[in-house]
Order: C-alpha cells, then structure tokens, then sequence
C-alpha cells in the first residue's frame, strides 16, 4: 500500500546572544562543568529572572524574516516536570495560543519533490534550555551520573511548523532552509554537531486524500542525515502497522543511530501533564511596533533576494547563485572578490564585468570547494587562507595570460597552503607561462621531429593525433607552454608539407 508521509518539525536554535535567558551567566560553549551558572540559572528560592532583551530581538528577527506576524504582548509560562537536569522543576517556555508566543504564521519555501512547496509556520517562541546529564562519558566514573548546568538558561527559539511537509528529504531541505536564514540573520550559529540547532521531527502517514493519521514525535535530532533516517524507518514501520491491520499509536521515539531504528520513549499514557501555568515572576511583554519596525530596517538582504540580486546583477544562471549564496560567507566572499576584479580602474564593459563573475563564480564553485574538500579545511579557513582580493589577482593573471588555468590550479592549492598571493608563487615556482613563440617553435619541432611516424599518420588524415602532440608540447614544458599558441603551432607545421 502506498502512503503519504506528513511530517511538521519543532525546531531548537540557540541564540547568539553573550548572556542567558534569564541571567547574566555566558552562554559559551563548553567551560569547565558548572562554572557560568548563578542562583539564578541554578533555580534558587527567590531569585527573580529578568527577561534578556536581545533574546527577544532576535527572535523578532526570525519572525520578520519569514513573514510572521509579531505579537503586541507576549508572555512567559512554567512548563512543570522533575528532571535531574533542570534545577528549578519547571522550564520557563510560552504557551501556544495566540497572545502568547513572539510570533504566530510566516512560512518559507523549500525545494519540494514536485516543485517548490511553501512550508507554514504556526509559531515562534522562546524558551531556556535544559542542564545536560552526564551518563558514562570518558573521564567520568560509569558507576555515577553527573550533571553539568552551564546550559541551563541558554536562550532557545523554537520554530514550530504545520504539517506541511511531505517527505523526509523535503524535512532536510526544510531545516537547511531555516538555518540559512538563521545564520544569514546572524541570530544562531545553526552548528549541529554541537547543538545549537536541533529538531523534533513529527510525522504521521495516511492514505493520499485521508484525513491526517496519528502522529509520532522523534525528539532531539541533531543532524539532518539521523533525522532522514529516522523520518524514512518510521514512514516504514508505520506503513508496516497499518499494512497489518493495526492502529499507529501516538507517543514519543528517539532515534538509535548504531540500529539505525527509532524506538519508544513514552507513550501516550506517560506523557507528561505540563500543568502550564503564567509565570508569576516574569512580566508581560509588550511589544512597541517602532521597536520591530527598527528591527525590520537593520534585517540584512535575505538569501532569496540576494540569489535572485545575483541572477539580475551578475547575468547568473539561477542555480549557480543558489549555490553561492547558500551562505552568506559565501556570498559575501564572492561579491568581494568580485569587486576586486571588476573594481575602477579595471576598465571593464558591462560584458565584461559579466564574464568575470562568471569566472569567480566558477572558481569558487569548483575549484576552491575542491581545494577545500581535499584540505578539510572548513569555509572561513580557507576563505582567511585565500582572501578575496587573491582568487581575484589569480584570475587576472589567467586572464592576461601569465598561466595557463591548468596552472591556476595548482598555484590555488599552494595558495591554500601557504597563504602566498598568487604572484609570489608563480614566482617561486617560476611557473609564468611561455608565450614566446620563439621558444616555442623550437619545443614544437622536436617533438615532431621525435615522432616522424606520427606526423606521417597524421597527414593521412588521423587529425585527432593533434591532442597527442599538445600533450607532449605541454609535458616538455612542464605544462608552463600557452596552449593556444602551442596549439596554433602545431596546426601551422603539420599543415606543412
Ligand atoms: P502541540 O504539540 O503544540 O500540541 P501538535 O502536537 O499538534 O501541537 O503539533 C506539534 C507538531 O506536530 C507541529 O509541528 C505540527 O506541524 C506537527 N503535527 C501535527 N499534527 C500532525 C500529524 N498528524 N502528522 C504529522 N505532524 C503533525
Ligand atoms: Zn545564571
Ligand atoms: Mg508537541
């Protein structure tokens, strides 16, 4: 039988802000265990927690950026349950109906599996993050379990989504989509591997046209790949149910990335009663609307816009400024270099100017992805590695024909080495191109002169043997021979009689 997958995600992203939540411990990552905590992280009696202002800004951020609509007040509620990791025995969270949360509505487009497919939000809100339990880690005594609070108050925004999403790759594409904007706002680093952005995944399958099935939550995700994984076992194991005649049982899994299976963690029956209640310590927020329209100025261009600016500006095709504005460090780097080449003085027409972006551009998305994928360098190291103004002098001398772009590419990788301009290296590598026809005339002809047999066929007709003798011209010059004069070259003499 076949079915269709709904899936809606709940989606963590720490805040960049200096400070907690609630106090004014740092929110660093990592530090010796328990040292950024203070009464009133750690829950204290009669500590009052003060609302961190920049919490609040950023998420009103977020909420301009993907058309929400932001609440005139806003308020906060204890979510009460008992676990080692959260001292006071409540989170401080925002309720979810209207009035509550910062934001409600906004969406954002994605690359669906037929087309582009408009995911909806239902709310953003903000809550303080939990305290983390250490279970038999290295350097810990298995016998005993240990808690560390330097993450409790951290500021989280959650970004709620409808059940909009209909496969487990359109949830990646979905969470990738957020965190661009994310970054691209500069409100959270949207680094996975160290937690600062982490989803619950719901889903459910129905027969197309049903109404919506039974809904399971997959909590705590922390890559993209686990979570397509985890959405693609849990599509078959409740295809597998419903096949058998059974009923889909809501409750909450985690995801087991050694069994590569989801498995339960509490059913229905257990699940927690929150016993919301407002939190009589916090005042209500009010919201002043001069205050989210400065906000709104100071929202750098988003990567939408800025993609289609590429297309416009630069005479890209669409997937290429796609690519290059995947980031904004990316597109960043690329306008500067950009810049550098086609800056005043460069005398450049229009045309030309559009060739050049097209030249960085594909330098950029071929040869320093490569350079970086074989270095595992990340992209900001390789970007101070190379600076703009670099990869654009690199592409001058290609252009004015120093080196042959075969070249190029071995003077990038040392340049991403050494960090060297790309004249000293071409220099100390004495790898400037051999223009001189002279000289080459000479190679030229003892290369012939060594392969009569060659030239012979050659003649008769097997004109395809022209690659053999560019290749041998270039191997005798250590690649150094301009191409296109060797090439010339070697028509002109095998011509000859
Ligand atoms: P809440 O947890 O606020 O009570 P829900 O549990 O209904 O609300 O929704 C939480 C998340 O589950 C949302 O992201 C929503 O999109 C998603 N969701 C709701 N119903 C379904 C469903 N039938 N199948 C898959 N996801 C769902
Ligand atoms: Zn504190
Ligand atoms: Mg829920």
């Amino acid at each position: 039988m076949n079915y269709e997958a709904v899936i809606g995600l709940e989606v963590h992203a720490q805040l960049l802000t200096n400070s907690k939540i609630f106090c004014g411990c740092s929110v660093a990552f990592g530090g010796e265990p328990n040292t950024r905590v203070c009464p009133i992280c750690l829950g204290m009696p009669g500590v009052l927690p003060v609302l961190n202002r920049r919490a609040v800004e950023y998420t009103i951020r977020m909420a301009l950026a993907v058309d929400g609509q932001v609440a005139e007040t806003s308020a906060f509620a204890r979510k009460n349950y008992f676990y080692p990791d959260l001292p006071k025995g409540y989170q401080i969270s925002q309720y979810d109906r209207a009035g509550e949360p910062i934001s409600l509505y906004g969406g954002v487009e994605i690359e669906g599996e037929d087309g582009p497919r408009f995911v909806r939000l239902r709310r953003i809100h903000l809550e303080e993050e939990a305290g983390k339990s250490i279970h038999n880690e290295p350097g810990y005594d298995p016998d005993l379990s240990y808690i560390d609070y330097n993450r409790t108050g951290v500021p989280l925004m959650e970004i709620v989504s409808e059940p909009d999403i209909r496969s487990p790759r359109e949830a990646s594409a979905y969470l990738a989509r957020l965190r661009q904007i994310l970054q691209y706002i500069g409100v959270c680093d949207g680094n996975m591997e160290e937690g600062s952005l982490r989803c619950d995944a719901n889903i459910s399958i129905r027969k197309p046209g049903d109404p919506l099935g039974e809904l399971v939550e997959i909590k705590n995700m922390n890559s993209m790949r686990s979570m397509e994984r985890a959405l693609e076992f849990e599509i078959e194991r409740q295809a597998e149910v419903l096949d058998d005649g059974g009923r889909v049982v809501r409750q909450t899994r985690l995801w087991n990335e050694e069994a590569r299976e989801t498995f339960p963690m509490r059913s229905k029956e257990e699940a927690h009663d929150y016993r919301y209640f407002p939190d009589p310590d916090l005042v209500t927020v009010e919201i002043a609307r001069t205050w989210v329209d400065d906000i709104g100025e100071d929202l750098p261009e988003l990567p939408d816009v800025r993609m289609q600016r590429f297309v416009d500006e630069y005479g890209l095709p669409p997937d290429m400024a796609r690519q290059l504005t995947e980031n904004r460090t990316r597109a960043d780097y690329f306008e500067a270099c950009v810049g550098h080449v086609t800056g005043e003085g460069s005398g450049d027409t229009a045309s030309q100017a559009s060739g050049d972006a097209r030249a960085v551009s594909n330098w950029m998305l071929s040869e320093l992805l490569r350079v970086q994928h074989e270095s595992r360098m990340d992209q900001a190291t390789l970007q101070e590695r190379i600076p703009p103004t670099h990869l654009a002098q690199l592409l001058a001398q290609i252009k004015d024909g120093k080196i042959s772009g075969k070249i190029g590419k071995d003077v990038l990788d040392t340049m991403a080495e050494t960090g060297q301009a790309p004249a000293e290296v071409i220099e100390e590598q004495g790898l400037v191109q051999i223009s001189d026809t002279g000289e080459l005339e000479g190679v030229v002809d003892g290369i012939l002169a060594e392969h009569p047999d060659d030239v012979a066929e050659y003649r008769a007709g097997k004109t395809k043997l022209l690659g053999f003798f560019m290749g041998q011209v270039m191997r005798a010059t250590q690649g150094k021979a301009n191409p296109k004069l060797v090439n010339e070259l070697l028509r002109e003499k095998l011509a000859g009689s």
